[in-house]
């Protein structure tokens, strides 16, 4: 019977899920055939069932059985007799080291990588960290935008676990150095305890990491893994909105972390209360240590991380040529970082000294991007003139050649030049669907692979917009 429904609730489920939730499921019926037990490695896949699949699971069941409807229990457990075999590794760690040279030439952070349960097999000393070693607090530069989150960071590696400094939470918008400070507070921890375990990943991992281990049934170890460590460094933890099961665990973690005086740092994109999709009592949890914030560094800020960036990569960055792309390259350090990096390129290439001239041949499209604010408007006044139609024939919905080609146009390079999303560009085109705004995007790409004429016009309004 159960075989049957099964093989039932395999057609019916995306296999992903069926492949998650309900083929771990083990079954055993009473002697009397009255009751039927469905058991499951844990209690988060017993109330995820209970939540999604059971009713489910009962209906099939009623139709694929003449008589009696057997009594539906659900519980964490095993139906065999003999103890569960050894469980298989829990996913390997995807161990590559951190690429040395400085962040600078580093393109990608090293954010996704983690140390897997099984790397401390034996109760080895000496812990393979997953740090970054040149996120460090000597290659982190201060200014009034990060000084309160670097002192509260140096405070956290001096005094691990110390009262009102735990959880530490850093947040704010991207590129503000969260990531590169949490390193350095590990760095620091092992830099004073070689001995330290200080574990780093992104919550995105600790998601995944925690699925497969329900599928595997290594939940024990994962659960055990990371109580063991005397630092817990989790970055970006607004991608637990939504994702209750992984909330409950980390929930679990997080206190028992907490009691036994053991460090969290964790990261976020912004202020906890206002992530959509986490759970009060984890927000309130939160906020119980010490929360950051981390703002975009000032000009002068910009100035002397792009000098320190440049003297890492041995290269001579004189103050006006610094100051030129400071005052251009305004929203983050990544931005500014991918700058300097264009900059540096150029320089090996042509062989030439940094001057202003090099800085604004390196950076001509992302200082025009800057310099002037390209809006959707914009783009919808240079496109009719350009076109020679009248604006309102961009927002309005005829669909004649002489108007939907440039609308076309308009809306691919209101995707291309501004960072609205599809359907903010479509709600600017009168209100029109995302999926008309994507169509117009592919559309002018094989219009301009294929007609010369449709590229000439493409970069020549392209070449207004940004110049
Ligand atoms: P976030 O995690 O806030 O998105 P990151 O920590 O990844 O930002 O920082 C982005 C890049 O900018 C990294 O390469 C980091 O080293 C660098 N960076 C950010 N802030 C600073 C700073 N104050 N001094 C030096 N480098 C910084
Ligand atoms: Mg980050």
């Amino acid at each position: 019977l159960w075989q049957r429904c099964l093989t039932r609730l395999e057609d019916e489920l995306p296999s992903q899920q069926y492949n998650m939730w309900i083929r771990p499921l083990q079954v055993a019926a009473s002697a009397d055939g009255a009751e039927l037990t469905l058991f499951a490695p844990n209690r988060f896949v017993v109330d995820w069932v209970r939540d999604k699949y059971l009713e489910r699971i009962g209906e099939v069941l009623g139709e694929m059985q003449t008589g009696a409807l057997p009594h539906l229990r659900l519980e964490v457990g095993s139906s065999r007799t003999v103890p569960v075999a050894p469980a298989p590794a829990p996913q390997a760690a995807n161990s590559s080291t951190a690429a040395p040279g400085g962040p600078l030439l580093t393109p990608e952070l090293p954010e996704s990588r983690t140390v897997a349960p099984q790397g401390e097999v034996g109760g080895a000393r000496k812990h393979r960290s997953n740090l970054n070693t040149g996120f460090t607090f000597a290659t982190f530069v201060e200014g009034k935008s990060n000084r309160m989150a670097a002192a509260a960071a140096q405070q956290v590696a001096e005094n691990p676990a110390s009262h009102g400094y735990n959880p530490l939470l850093l947040y704010g918008g991207v590129g503000l150095g969260k990531t590169h400070l949490m390193h350095a507070v590990g760095n620091e921890l092992i830099r004073r305890n070689p001995n330290a375990k200080v574990v780093y990943l992104h919550s995105e991992r600790f998601v995944a990491d925690m699925i497969s281990a329900l599928r595997n049934k290594t939940i024990n170890e994962f659960k055990r893994f990371y109580r063991s460590v005397d630092a817990l460094l989790i970055d970006d933890i607004q991608f637990f909105a939504g994702k209750e099961q992984s909330q409950e665990e980390f929930f679990h973690t997080f206190n028992a972390l907490l009691e036994n005086g053991q460090q969290i740092i964790l990261t976020c994109d912004k202020f906890p209360k206002e992530v959509d999709g986490l759970e009060e009592r984890l927000k309130s949890r939160f906020g119980w240590g010490l929360s950051q914030p981390m703002e975009p560094p000032e000009l002068e800020t910009r100035v002397a991380i792009l000098k320190k960036k440049a003297e890492e990569a041995k290269v001579d960055l004189p103050n006006d040529a610094a100051f030129f792309i400071a005052q251009r390259i305004r929203s983050n350090v990544r931005e500014l970082e991918g700058a300097l990096r264009r900059v540096i390129a150029h320089v090996r290439f042509t062989g030439a000294q940094i001057d202003i001239g090099l800085i604004k041949e390196a950076l001509k499209d992302l200082i025009a991007l800057q310099a002037r604010q390209i809006s959707i408007d914009n783009i919808q006044r240079v496109v009719a003139e350009y076109y020679k139609i009248k604006i309102n024939d961009l927002l309005s919905p005829r669909r004649t050649r002489s108007v939907a080609r440039p609308r076309q146009v308009a809306m691919a390079l209101s995707k291309e030049l501004t960072s609205h999303s599809l359907p903010e560009i479509g709600e600017n085109f009168g209100g029109r669907d995302h999926t008309t705004v994507l169509h117009a995007c592919r559309k002018v790409l094989e219009l301009r692979e294929s007609n010369p004429e449709i590229e000439e016009d493409y970069q020549n309004l392209l070449r207004t917009l940004t110049s």
